[in-house]
């Protein structure tokens, strides 16, 4: 099946939005086994009405955003009628929505606002629960005249809108006309702690024999997708090659990432986590208060730096930094019990590093980091690592492996 998009709007060909749009959609259709065939950007007017026309010829889906709201250069609904001679009729179920959609915010309906229950002739309305524009969808009689085949779906521009349409309006007809639309799964194992060479050395000998099977990687923010596409019993056997090899790697296989496994493993324990961080600077305290529910789970973050700081704040003994240096085995596990005992918390983390590009020497060269574990009960867990490059990626890739010892321990899974 060829599907492609048009995206309409002055300011994603300005740069001024991002189109994150056509991103969404083409993950969304991948995970259906769709590959977009084109993408197309034309700015607001009558120039859409061209570009609609050249993807019709050539496609039998056409994804069309943007551009059915009531402003003036919002002309999307317009262009495609009068593409596909259609008269516009208003349409009462959608100025039902809109008197009720204004009605709720005591506003009246304005004379710009009716356009959008304009509906060309033949055209069904997708319902937009999330703002006024409704989505349209032309089958392909509607354009047989013109000798196309092309299923056309006008779709509103905002991301918070066009998301629910397509899950709820595109997807369930696309999955009607593919061929094992009905029966096609898709499963995402979030890998951790192992590079993209090392997972296809362990299982792509394998995932490869296994027939229907769609297989992709994508290498995310330090941990690597393993995309798992095909008929139900194709995904089952290959997510069980997946979970045989590399089981103790796998974060979560609902996209979930590290930091929302932890903060849900947390608060299901009901425990709490301390951070103690040198080199990362704050960024696993960040990560983890990007998840909701932080708060439950998440009380004390430090900062230490300096290595004064690291005395004062986490009554790391001087006498063995000055022995051992900041970057050591021995300080990364004394930050971790201080940040465990000065917190209370049931866990605390601790990292010590060499962030680079300058401060490095032959024997801790810039990349050289010590990662501990203190826990309640429990002996203290220190790992040395190695991520040499920008400062940005050693501090992700660093937090990376710090969160996944914290997942090891709580899961009660050895370290790699
Ligand atoms: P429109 O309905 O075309 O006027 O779009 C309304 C708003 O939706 C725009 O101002 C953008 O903020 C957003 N938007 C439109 N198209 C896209 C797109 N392709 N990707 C992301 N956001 C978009
Ligand atoms: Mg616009």
């Amino acid at each position: 099946m060829n599907v492609e998009l048009v995206n309409t709007g002055t300011e994603l060909l300005l740069g001024d939005t991002i189109n994150t749009n056509a991103a969404w959609i083409g993950q969304r259709l991948a995970a259906l086994g769709v590959q977009v065939s084109r993408q197309t950007i034309v700015p607001d007017g009558v120039v859409i009405r061209v570009a609609i026309a050249e993807a019709a010829q050539r496609a039998d889906v056409v994804l069309v955003s943007g551009g059915l709201g009531p402003t003036n250069d919002d002309l999307t609904r317009e262009s495609t009628a009068e593409l596909l001679s259609l008269d516009m009729e208003l349409n009462a179920g959608v100025m039902q929505h809109l008197s009720e959609y204004f009605a709720k915010r005591g506003k009246p309906v304005s004379e710009a606002t009716q356009r959008q229950a304009m509906v060309p002739r033949g055209a069904e309305v997708l319902h937009n629960h999330f703002g006024t524009a409704p989505g349209l969808y032309f089958p392909p009689e509607l354009s047989a005249a013109l000798g196309w085949n092309a299923h056309i779906f006008l779709l509103p521009g905002p991301p918070r809108e066009l998301k629910p349409m397509v899950e709820s309006e595109v997807e369930t007809r696309l999955r009607n006309w593919l061929p094992d639309g009905a029966s096609r799964r898709v499963l995402y194992l979030k890998v951790t702690g192992v590079g993209e060479s090392d997972i296809v050395e362990a299982v792509e000998k394998r995932l490869e024999a296994i027939a229907g099977l769609d297989l992709g990687y994508c290498i995310r923010n330090g941990d690597v997708d393993v995309r798992l596409a095909g008929p139900q019993a194709a995904v089952d056997e290959a997510a069980d090659v997946v979970r045989a090899a590399l089981g103790d790697c796998i974060v979560s296989e609902d996209r979930r990432i590290i930091e929302e496994v932890i903060v849900q493993l947390l608060q299901e324990r009901g425990e709490w986590l301390a951070t103690a961080e040198s080199c990362t600077g704050g960024t696993i305290a960040n990560r983890i208060t990007d998840v909701s529910g932080a708060s439950r789970v998440f009380g004390h973050g430090w900062v230490t730096y300096a290595n004064e700081a690291k005395h004062q704040h986490l009554g790391v003994p001087t006498e063995l930094i000055e022995t051992h240096g900041a970057v050591s085995e021995e300080v990364a596990r004394a930050m971790a019990e201080g940040a465990l005992r000065n917190s209370g918390a049931d866990h605390a983390l601790a990292v010590t590093g060499v962030a680079g590009p300058t401060g490095g020497t032959p024997e801790k060269p810039v990349g050289t980091v010590w990662i501990a574990l203190a826990t309640k009960g429990a002996e203290t867990w220190a790992q040395k690592k190695f991520s040499p490059g920008s400062r940005d990626r050693f501090k992700l890739l660093t937090s990376q492996a710090a969160l996944d010892m914290l997942r090891r321990r709580m899961l009660g899974i050895a370290l790699r």
